[in-house]
């Protein structure tokens, strides 16, 4: 869902995954720290996603370290369809406990979140990966890289119903937001102070509570607006572009001796997709 508040200057995305965050978590068999930060990464890139116009656009965020516990993170989002994966050692994750620190997961990484639009734009920004969740480093890819103040608050559990993740961006669109370029990010500005601090007030509770609609959450925090406009969102599905077609196309743009190389001694060429955990044997 996303909601504008038009006397502030001020937007926002919030978002409730529930069976398709089953779907995705289902390609894999993740413990239970990995399969929290993926529901954290899948909730901000329908969040993040949520942002772009247009069926075709597409965000990806990765996070990534050299020597970390997990060396890998990516999650993307095109359309409303969502997907992601996580490479970690599973040994050394084993030895750091139930709920280990996005520091102790990642030692010193870095998260790349790219934007690529319908008119086939990109733009990609890079931010050391700090803070204390994932949700925090993309915070600060919003302010250092698009100098845009940006709230993000997101919520994972797993419960009997298996498990379910919600999250709630808002961010301030300074004057002159359309066709000038902002030199300084104004964190302090009156109506952004409001704005995130009413937002900030969400609980996880309130996110997860599947009694409270979305847009019931954006009247409890901000029924004192003028006016607060909601907008549906793009339904949210997984999905992935994978397919034996898919593969055969990109195998055939390489020269006949390096698709020599890829065969096996069957002559069978065998392509994995990481976010699906499923191999394809290509006889191409
Ligand atoms: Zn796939």
């Amino acid at each position: 869902m996303g909601f504008t508040l038009p006397g502030r200057n001020a937007r926002g995305r919030a978002v409730r995954l529930d069976g398709v965050l089953e779907q995705v978590l289902s390609a894999h068999d993740y413990p239970a720290p990995i399969t929290h930060l993926l529901s954290e990464a899948l909730v901000l890139g329908a969040l993040m996603g949520g942002l772009l116009k247009g069926e075709q656009s597409q965000m990806t965020m990765q996070a990534q370290t050299n020597g970390g516990t997990v060396s890998l993170l990516v999650c993307d989002y095109r359309g409303g369809a969502l997907r992601g994966y996580c490479d970690f050692d599973a040994e050394r994750l084993a030895g750091l406990g139930a709920n280990p620190s996005l520091a102790a997961l990642f030692g010193e990484g870095y998260l790349a979140i790219t934007f690529e639009t319908e008119g086939r734009q990109r733009y990609q920004g890079i931010v050391p990966l700090e803070g204390n969740s994932l949700a925090e480093a993309c915070q600060v890819y919003f302010s250092q890289s698009e100098q845009i103040p940006t709230l993000i608050r997101v919520a994972s559990r797993a419960g009997a119903g298996g498990r379910s993740a919600a999250g709630l961006l808002v961010q301030h669109l300074a004057d002159g937001e359309e066709g000038r370029e902002r030199l300084h990010v104004r964190m302090d500005h009156p109506d952004w102070e409001h704005v995130a601090v009413m937002a900030g007030s969400i609980s996880h509770d309130e996110l997860l509570d599947p009694s409270l609609s979305l847009e019931a959450i954006a009247w409890r925090l901000f029924h004192e607006e003028d006016e607060v406009r909601v907008q549906s969102g793009a339904a949210l599905s997984r999905g992935c572009r994978c397919s034996a077609e898919h593969y055969a196309t990109i195998i055939a743009r390489f020269p006949p001796e390096e698709q020599q190389a890829m065969r096996n001694e069957k002559g069978i060429v065998v392509v994995d997709c990481a976010f699906c955990s499923r191999l394809f044997e290509l006889a191409v």
